[in-house]
Protein backbone atom coordinates (compact mmCIF):
# COMPACT_ATOMS: atom_id res chain seq x y z
CA UNK A 1 0.00 0.00 0.00
CA UNK A 2 3.21 2.03 -0.82
CA UNK A 3 2.96 5.76 -1.73
CA UNK A 4 -1.07 6.25 -1.73
CA UNK A 5 -2.13 8.56 1.52
CA UNK A 6 -4.93 6.70 3.28
CA UNK A 7 -7.43 8.37 6.07
CA UNK A 8 -6.15 5.94 8.84
CA UNK A 9 -4.73 3.00 8.60
CA UNK A 10 -3.87 0.67 11.44
CA UNK A 11 -0.21 1.04 13.24
CA UNK A 12 1.72 -1.02 15.21
CA UNK A 13 3.84 0.06 18.10
CA UNK A 14 7.47 0.47 17.01
CA UNK A 15 8.34 -1.76 20.18
CA UNK A 16 6.37 -4.59 18.71
CA UNK A 17 4.18 -5.04 21.65
CA UNK A 18 1.24 -6.67 20.16
CA UNK A 19 3.10 -9.51 18.45
CA UNK A 20 4.66 -10.22 22.66
CA UNK A 21 1.18 -10.37 23.62
CA UNK A 22 0.13 -12.47 20.92
CA UNK A 23 3.51 -14.69 21.33
CA UNK A 24 2.66 -14.71 25.31
CA UNK A 25 -0.87 -16.28 24.13
CA UNK A 26 0.59 -19.11 21.48
CA UNK A 27 3.00 -20.15 24.12
CA UNK A 28 0.09 -20.54 27.05
CA UNK A 29 -2.33 -22.07 24.29
CA UNK A 30 -5.01 -19.30 25.29
CA UNK A 31 -6.08 -19.54 21.64
CA UNK A 32 -9.75 -18.63 22.52
CA UNK A 33 -12.21 -15.79 23.31
CA UNK A 34 -11.11 -15.29 26.78
CA UNK A 35 -7.51 -15.30 28.64
CA UNK A 36 -5.09 -13.12 30.38
CA UNK A 37 -4.91 -10.84 27.65
CA UNK A 38 -9.06 -10.30 27.36
CA UNK A 39 -8.40 -9.43 31.10
CA UNK A 40 -5.23 -7.23 30.21
CA UNK A 41 -6.96 -5.67 27.73
CA UNK A 42 -10.17 -4.53 30.08
CA UNK A 43 -8.01 -3.40 32.46
CA UNK A 44 -5.61 -0.98 30.48
CA UNK A 45 -9.09 0.58 28.82
CA UNK A 46 -10.74 0.60 32.11
CA UNK A 47 -7.76 2.79 33.74
CA UNK A 48 -8.20 4.88 30.46
CA UNK A 49 -11.41 5.73 30.61
CA UNK A 50 -10.66 6.87 34.62
CA UNK A 51 -10.70 3.52 36.21
CA UNK A 52 -14.47 4.36 37.98
CA UNK A 53 -16.00 2.06 34.85
CA UNK A 54 -16.34 -1.41 33.84
CA UNK A 55 -15.25 -2.57 30.57
CA UNK A 56 -16.57 -5.56 28.55
CA UNK A 57 -14.32 -6.69 25.31
CA UNK A 58 -16.06 -7.86 22.32
CA UNK A 59 -15.86 -9.24 18.61
CA UNK A 60 -17.01 -5.50 17.10
CA UNK A 61 -18.17 -2.04 18.15
CA UNK A 62 -21.35 -2.82 16.60
CA UNK A 63 -21.43 -5.98 19.12
CA UNK A 64 -21.15 -3.24 21.90
CA UNK A 65 -24.00 -1.36 20.59
CA UNK A 66 -26.58 -4.18 19.80
CA UNK A 67 -25.48 -5.33 23.75
CA UNK A 68 -25.76 -2.22 25.11
CA UNK A 69 -29.26 -1.75 23.83
CA UNK A 70 -30.55 -5.21 25.04
CA UNK A 71 -28.75 -4.29 28.41
CA UNK A 72 -31.03 -1.32 28.24
CA UNK A 73 -34.28 -3.69 27.80
CA UNK A 74 -35.27 -2.70 23.56
CA UNK A 75 -37.23 -5.35 22.39
CA UNK A 76 -39.51 -5.51 19.53
CA UNK A 77 -41.40 -2.74 18.69
CA UNK A 78 -39.92 -0.40 20.94
CA UNK A 79 -38.12 2.76 19.50
CA UNK A 80 -35.15 4.14 20.33
CA UNK A 81 -33.53 7.46 19.75
CA UNK A 82 -30.51 7.87 17.33
CA UNK A 83 -28.01 10.68 16.05
CA UNK A 84 -29.19 10.44 11.94
CA UNK A 85 -25.63 11.78 11.16
CA UNK A 86 -23.51 8.88 11.13
CA UNK A 87 -22.20 5.33 10.92
CA UNK A 88 -24.81 2.84 10.28
CA UNK A 89 -23.39 0.45 13.42
CA UNK A 90 -24.74 3.36 15.32
CA UNK A 91 -28.69 1.82 14.04
CA UNK A 92 -28.50 -1.42 12.55
CA UNK A 93 -28.33 -3.13 16.20
CA UNK A 94 -31.66 -1.53 17.06
CA UNK A 95 -33.59 -3.35 13.86
CA UNK A 96 -31.52 -6.23 15.26
CA UNK A 97 -33.69 -6.32 18.02
CA UNK A 98 -36.73 -5.96 16.58
CA UNK A 99 -36.63 -2.42 17.66
CA UNK A 100 -37.31 1.07 15.34
CA UNK A 101 -34.78 3.82 15.24
CA UNK A 102 -35.70 7.34 15.49
CA UNK A 103 -33.40 9.56 13.88
CA UNK A 104 -32.54 12.87 15.37
CA UNK A 105 -30.63 15.66 13.37
CA UNK A 106 -27.63 17.38 14.29
CA UNK A 107 -26.75 20.76 15.53
CA UNK A 108 -24.35 22.86 13.60
CA UNK A 109 -21.47 23.17 16.47
CA UNK A 110 -20.35 20.03 17.28
CA UNK A 111 -22.60 18.03 13.97
CA UNK A 112 -23.74 15.95 16.78
CA UNK A 113 -27.51 15.24 18.09
CA UNK A 114 -29.16 18.80 18.48
CA UNK A 115 -30.93 18.65 22.51
CA UNK A 116 -33.75 20.55 21.25
CA UNK A 117 -35.03 18.27 18.90
CA UNK A 118 -34.05 15.65 21.26
CA UNK A 119 -36.49 17.10 23.03
CA UNK A 120 -38.96 17.25 20.56
CA UNK A 121 -38.72 14.01 19.48
CA UNK A 122 -39.17 12.54 22.82
CA UNK A 123 -42.24 14.73 23.60
CA UNK A 124 -43.14 13.98 19.79
CA UNK A 125 -43.18 9.95 20.63
CA UNK A 126 -44.91 9.88 23.62
CA UNK A 127 -47.93 11.83 21.69
CA UNK A 128 -47.31 9.50 19.00
CA UNK A 129 -47.00 6.19 20.63
CA UNK A 130 -47.82 6.59 23.92
CA UNK A 131 -44.38 5.45 25.35
CA UNK A 132 -40.97 6.79 26.08
CA UNK A 133 -38.13 5.83 23.64
CA UNK A 134 -36.03 3.31 25.02
CA UNK A 135 -32.56 4.75 24.86
CA UNK A 136 -30.44 8.01 23.35
CA UNK A 137 -27.38 7.27 20.99
CA UNK A 138 -25.35 10.05 20.45
CA UNK A 139 -22.73 9.72 18.12
CA UNK A 140 -18.83 11.53 18.73
CA UNK A 141 -18.62 11.91 14.59
CA UNK A 142 -15.15 11.81 13.48
CA UNK A 143 -14.15 12.03 17.30
CA UNK A 144 -15.70 15.51 18.62
CA UNK A 145 -17.93 15.33 21.27
CA UNK A 146 -22.14 15.71 21.30
CA UNK A 147 -23.50 18.68 23.87
CA UNK A 148 -23.32 16.18 26.42
CA UNK A 149 -25.06 18.46 29.08
CA UNK A 150 -27.58 19.24 27.56
CA UNK A 151 -27.89 16.19 26.38
CA UNK A 152 -27.93 13.94 29.92
CA UNK A 153 -30.16 16.91 31.50
CA UNK A 154 -33.09 15.79 28.81
CA UNK A 155 -31.88 12.00 29.53
CA UNK A 156 -32.00 12.51 33.21
CA UNK A 157 -35.69 14.80 32.86
CA UNK A 158 -37.09 12.10 30.97
CA UNK A 159 -35.16 8.40 32.55
CA UNK A 160 -33.69 7.72 29.57
CA UNK A 161 -30.89 5.60 29.46
CA UNK A 162 -28.00 7.38 27.16
CA UNK A 163 -25.64 5.11 25.31
CA UNK A 164 -22.45 7.47 24.17
CA UNK A 165 -21.28 5.75 20.75
CA UNK A 166 -17.54 6.87 21.32
CA UNK A 167 -16.37 4.06 18.27
CA UNK A 168 -14.83 7.26 16.76
CA UNK A 169 -14.48 9.37 19.59
CA UNK A 170 -11.88 7.08 21.47
CA UNK A 171 -10.13 9.38 24.17
CA UNK A 172 -11.87 12.27 23.00
CA UNK A 173 -12.91 14.51 26.36
CA UNK A 174 -15.66 16.76 27.54
CA UNK A 175 -14.69 18.84 30.54
CA UNK A 176 -11.43 17.09 30.53
CA UNK A 177 -13.46 13.87 31.09
CA UNK A 178 -13.27 10.82 28.31
CA UNK A 179 -16.11 10.18 26.14
CA UNK A 180 -18.29 7.19 26.36
CA UNK A 181 -18.06 7.40 30.84
CA UNK A 182 -20.99 9.88 30.75
CA UNK A 183 -23.74 7.93 29.93
CA UNK A 184 -25.00 4.41 31.27
CA UNK A 185 -22.98 2.70 28.52
CA UNK A 186 -20.20 3.96 25.90
CA UNK A 187 -19.50 2.31 23.16
CA UNK A 188 -15.69 1.59 21.53
CA UNK A 189 -14.66 0.65 18.52
CA UNK A 190 -11.14 -1.43 17.28
CA UNK A 191 -11.45 -2.05 13.81
CA UNK A 192 -9.10 -1.51 11.33
CA UNK A 193 -9.32 2.48 10.71
CA UNK A 194 -10.10 3.46 14.09
CA UNK A 195 -7.71 5.15 16.84
CA UNK A 196 -6.62 2.24 17.80
CA UNK A 197 -7.32 -1.75 16.43
CA UNK A 198 -7.51 -5.15 17.38
CA UNK A 199 -7.40 -5.92 13.57
CA UNK A 200 -11.70 -6.03 14.36
CA UNK A 201 -13.04 -5.72 17.84
CA UNK A 202 -15.08 -3.77 20.28
CA UNK A 203 -15.47 -2.76 23.85
CA UNK A 204 -18.49 -1.82 25.79
CA UNK A 205 -18.01 0.75 29.02
CA UNK A 206 -20.26 -0.47 31.93
CA UNK A 207 -21.41 1.14 34.69
CA UNK A 208 -20.43 -1.27 37.62
CA UNK A 209 -19.72 -5.05 37.82
CA UNK A 210 -23.54 -5.93 38.17
CA UNK A 211 -23.95 -4.62 34.71
CA UNK A 212 -20.76 -5.89 33.18
CA UNK A 213 -21.38 -9.50 34.52
CA UNK A 214 -24.55 -9.30 32.38
CA UNK A 215 -23.00 -8.05 29.38
CA UNK A 216 -20.58 -10.84 29.66
CA UNK A 217 -23.58 -14.04 29.73
CA UNK A 218 -25.07 -11.97 26.87
CA UNK A 219 -21.66 -12.29 25.13
CA UNK A 220 -21.39 -15.80 25.80
CA UNK A 221 -24.50 -17.26 24.49
CA UNK A 222 -26.06 -16.86 28.12
CA UNK A 223 -25.79 -20.38 29.52
CA UNK A 224 -26.98 -20.61 33.01
CA UNK A 225 -24.85 -22.39 36.10
CA UNK A 226 -25.47 -26.13 34.75
CA UNK A 227 -23.08 -29.05 34.14
CA UNK A 228 -24.38 -29.04 30.90
CA UNK A 229 -25.96 -26.34 28.05
CA UNK A 230 -28.77 -25.17 30.24
CA UNK A 231 -30.22 -22.00 28.01
CA UNK A 232 -33.07 -19.43 29.29
CA UNK A 233 -32.31 -16.72 27.41
CA UNK A 234 -31.26 -16.01 23.53
CA UNK A 235 -27.21 -14.87 23.76
CA UNK A 236 -24.81 -13.79 21.57
CA UNK A 237 -21.12 -15.35 20.65
CA UNK A 238 -19.80 -11.75 20.49
CA UNK A 239 -16.57 -12.20 22.87
CA UNK A 240 -13.17 -10.74 21.85
CA UNK A 241 -10.82 -13.76 21.37
CA UNK A 242 -7.66 -13.69 23.39
CA UNK A 243 -5.07 -12.62 20.08
CA UNK A 244 -7.26 -9.86 19.26
CA UNK A 245 -6.89 -8.71 22.52
CA UNK A 246 -3.34 -9.25 22.34
CA UNK A 247 -2.95 -6.87 19.79
CA UNK A 248 -5.12 -4.19 21.69
CA UNK A 249 -2.61 -4.72 24.85
CA UNK A 250 0.14 -3.37 22.67
CA UNK A 251 -2.21 -0.69 21.17
CA UNK A 252 -2.97 0.86 24.42
CA UNK A 253 0.78 1.60 24.54
CA UNK A 254 0.88 3.96 21.78
CA UNK A 255 -2.55 5.14 21.98
CA UNK A 256 -1.99 7.98 23.50
CA UNK A 257 0.79 8.72 21.06
CA UNK A 258 -1.51 8.13 18.28
CA UNK A 259 -4.23 11.10 19.92
CA UNK A 260 -1.50 13.19 19.98
CA UNK A 261 -0.75 12.72 16.28
CA UNK A 262 -3.98 13.19 15.39
CA UNK A 263 -4.63 16.42 16.86
CA UNK A 264 -1.63 17.41 15.35
CA UNK A 265 -2.33 16.95 12.11
CA UNK A 266 -5.19 18.86 12.40
CA UNK A 267 -3.11 21.85 13.71
CA UNK A 268 -1.35 21.43 10.97
CA UNK A 269 -4.38 21.29 8.26
CA UNK A 270 -5.32 24.85 10.34
CA UNK A 271 -2.00 26.52 9.70
CA UNK A 272 -1.98 25.03 5.63
CA UNK A 273 -5.64 26.03 5.43
CA UNK A 274 -5.80 29.61 6.97
CA UNK A 275 -5.81 31.84 3.85
CA UNK A 276 -7.98 28.81 1.88
CA UNK A 277 -11.10 31.10 1.14
CA UNK A 278 -14.29 28.40 0.46
CA UNK A 279 -12.56 25.53 2.82
CA UNK A 280 -13.62 25.54 6.14
CA UNK A 281 -12.03 23.02 8.61
CA UNK A 282 -14.42 21.01 11.53
CA UNK A 283 -12.64 21.90 15.17
CA UNK A 284 -13.44 22.38 18.93
CA UNK A 285 -16.44 24.92 18.81
CA UNK A 286 -15.27 25.75 22.31
CA UNK A 287 -12.69 25.25 25.49
CA UNK A 288 -14.96 22.37 26.41
CA UNK A 289 -14.28 20.20 23.41
CA UNK A 290 -10.95 17.93 23.35
CA UNK A 291 -11.72 16.53 20.15
CA UNK A 292 -9.21 13.41 19.04
CA UNK A 293 -9.82 14.36 15.50
CA UNK A 294 -9.80 10.80 14.04
CA UNK A 295 -10.87 12.22 11.13
CA UNK A 296 -10.20 15.96 10.14
CA UNK A 297 -12.91 17.18 7.85
CA UNK A 298 -13.20 19.86 5.76
CA UNK A 299 -16.36 21.78 4.73
CA UNK A 300 -16.52 22.96 0.78
CA UNK A 301 -18.51 26.44 0.10
CA UNK A 302 -20.98 25.16 -2.77
CA UNK A 303 -19.69 28.33 -4.92
CA UNK A 304 -16.44 26.90 -5.09
CA UNK A 305 -15.00 26.09 -8.12
CA UNK A 306 -13.08 22.84 -8.42
CA UNK A 307 -11.69 21.60 -11.32
CA UNK A 308 -13.69 18.76 -13.34
CA UNK A 309 -16.24 19.29 -10.95
CA UNK A 310 -18.95 19.57 -14.50
CA UNK A 311 -17.73 15.82 -15.44
CA UNK A 312 -18.71 14.64 -11.34
CA UNK A 313 -20.53 11.44 -10.80
CA UNK A 314 -20.45 10.45 -15.02
CA UNK A 315 -19.05 7.19 -14.08
CA UNK A 316 -19.69 4.25 -11.52
CA UNK A 317 -17.26 4.21 -8.57
CA UNK A 318 -16.09 0.31 -8.21
CA UNK A 319 -16.48 -1.38 -4.76
CA UNK A 320 -17.53 0.58 -1.65
CA UNK A 321 -16.20 3.27 0.67
CA UNK A 322 -14.88 1.57 3.74
CA UNK A 323 -12.92 -1.34 2.25
CA UNK A 324 -15.75 -3.52 1.52
CA UNK A 325 -14.43 -3.63 -2.32
CA UNK A 326 -16.31 -7.03 -3.14
CA UNK A 327 -19.25 -7.01 -1.21
CA UNK A 328 -21.03 -4.72 -3.12
CA UNK A 329 -23.97 -4.53 -4.88
CA UNK A 330 -23.70 -3.21 -8.56
CA UNK A 331 -25.17 0.34 -8.17
CA UNK A 332 -28.32 0.89 -9.96
CA UNK A 333 -27.54 4.23 -11.06
CA UNK A 334 -24.81 7.19 -11.07
CA UNK A 335 -27.05 9.29 -8.54
CA UNK A 336 -29.38 8.62 -5.73
CA UNK A 337 -31.75 11.03 -3.51
CA UNK A 338 -29.00 12.72 -1.97
CA UNK A 339 -25.48 13.09 -2.67
CA UNK A 340 -22.21 15.38 -2.28
CA UNK A 341 -22.11 18.45 -4.42
CA UNK A 342 -20.18 18.31 -7.79
CA UNK A 343 -17.31 20.50 -6.47
CA UNK A 344 -16.99 17.99 -3.19
CA UNK A 345 -17.11 15.08 -5.59
CA UNK A 346 -14.47 16.92 -8.02
CA UNK A 347 -12.46 17.40 -5.41
CA UNK A 348 -12.28 13.69 -3.93
CA UNK A 349 -11.84 12.59 -7.55
CA UNK A 350 -8.63 14.98 -8.17
CA UNK A 351 -6.91 13.72 -5.08
CA UNK A 352 -7.71 9.86 -5.36
CA UNK A 353 -5.69 10.76 -8.77
CA UNK A 354 -3.14 12.50 -6.73
CA UNK A 355 -3.16 9.40 -4.66
CA UNK A 356 -4.60 10.92 -2.00
CA UNK A 357 -7.89 8.91 -0.20
CA UNK A 358 -10.81 11.09 1.02
CA UNK A 359 -14.41 10.56 1.91
CA UNK A 360 -17.42 12.31 1.59
CA UNK A 361 -18.93 12.80 5.10
CA UNK A 362 -21.35 10.28 6.18
CA UNK A 363 -24.54 9.89 4.78
CA UNK A 364 -27.04 10.58 7.26
CA UNK A 365 -29.40 7.76 8.63
CA UNK A 366 -32.78 9.55 7.56
CA UNK A 367 -31.56 9.96 4.05
CA UNK A 368 -31.05 6.04 3.46
CA UNK A 369 -33.53 4.08 1.59
CA UNK A 370 -33.27 1.27 4.35
CA UNK A 371 -34.87 3.87 6.84
CA UNK A 372 -37.41 5.80 4.59
CA UNK A 373 -40.44 4.79 6.68
CA UNK A 374 -38.55 5.50 9.86
CA UNK A 375 -39.25 8.33 12.10
CA UNK A 376 -36.99 11.56 11.87
CA UNK A 377 -36.76 15.16 13.30
CA UNK A 378 -34.83 16.95 10.91
CA UNK A 379 -33.24 20.49 10.74
CA UNK A 380 -31.43 20.33 7.55
CA UNK A 381 -28.16 20.46 9.27
CA UNK A 382 -26.71 16.99 8.47
CA UNK A 383 -28.07 17.12 4.90
CA UNK A 384 -25.85 20.26 4.17
CA UNK A 385 -22.55 19.35 5.78
CA UNK A 386 -23.18 15.87 4.36
CA UNK A 387 -23.50 18.03 0.94
CA UNK A 388 -20.20 19.94 1.15
CA UNK A 389 -17.90 17.69 3.17
CA UNK A 390 -15.00 15.56 3.00
CA UNK A 391 -13.06 13.50 4.99
CA UNK A 392 -9.07 14.11 5.15
CA UNK A 393 -6.32 11.62 5.56
CA UNK A 394 -5.53 11.98 9.97
CA UNK A 395 -4.03 8.51 10.53
CA UNK A 396 -0.82 7.86 12.83
CA UNK A 397 1.26 6.87 8.91
CA UNK A 398 0.30 10.40 8.15
CA UNK A 399 3.53 12.57 7.87
CA UNK A 400 3.96 16.01 8.02
CA UNK A 401 5.01 16.27 4.40
CA UNK A 402 1.61 14.53 3.17
CA UNK A 403 -0.32 17.03 4.88
CA UNK A 404 1.71 19.90 2.92
CA UNK A 405 1.00 17.32 -0.14
CA UNK A 406 -2.52 16.93 0.69
CA UNK A 407 -3.18 20.61 0.94
CA UNK A 408 -0.86 21.56 -2.16
CA UNK A 409 -3.28 19.68 -3.84
CA UNK A 410 -6.69 20.41 -2.35
CA UNK A 411 -5.41 24.25 -3.52
CA UNK A 412 -4.29 22.93 -7.05
CA UNK A 413 -7.74 21.69 -7.90
CA UNK A 414 -9.92 24.91 -7.32
CA UNK A 415 -10.34 27.18 -9.95
C1 LIG B 1 -16.87 2.08 13.66
C2 LIG B 1 -18.13 2.50 14.29
C3 LIG B 1 -18.90 1.65 15.11
C4 LIG B 1 -18.52 0.24 15.43
O1 LIG B 1 -18.10 -0.45 14.36
P1 LIG B 1 -17.33 -1.85 14.33
O2 LIG B 1 -16.72 -1.79 12.98
O3 LIG B 1 -18.37 -2.89 14.48
O4 LIG B 1 -16.29 -1.93 15.42
C5 LIG B 1 -20.04 2.16 15.69
N1 LIG B 1 -20.42 3.41 15.49
C6 LIG B 1 -19.73 4.28 14.73
C7 LIG B 1 -20.20 5.68 14.60
C8 LIG B 1 -18.56 3.84 14.08
O5 LIG B 1 -17.87 4.70 13.32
Amino acid sequence: MANRIYLCLARMSKAGMEQKYIQEAFDTNWVVPLGPNVNGFEEDLKQFVGGNKEIVALSAGTAAVHLSLLACGVQFGDEVIVQSFTFCASSHPVTYLGGTPVFVDSEPDSWNMDPVLLEEAIEDRIVKTGKKPKAIVPVALYGMSYKIDEIMAIADKYDIPVIEDAAEGFGSRYDGKVLGTFGKYGILSFNGNKMITTSGGGALICPDADAKKEIMYYATQAREAYPYYQHEHIGYNYRMSNICAGIGRGQMTVADEHIAHHKHICKLYELLLTDANGITLHENPSERYDSNYWLNTILLDPNLHVVGEEHAYEIAVQGAVGGAAGVTHQAASLHTNCEPNNNVEAMRMALDKAGIESRPLWKPMHLQPVYKNNPRYENGVSESLFKRGLCLPSGPWVTDEDVQYIVKEILACIE
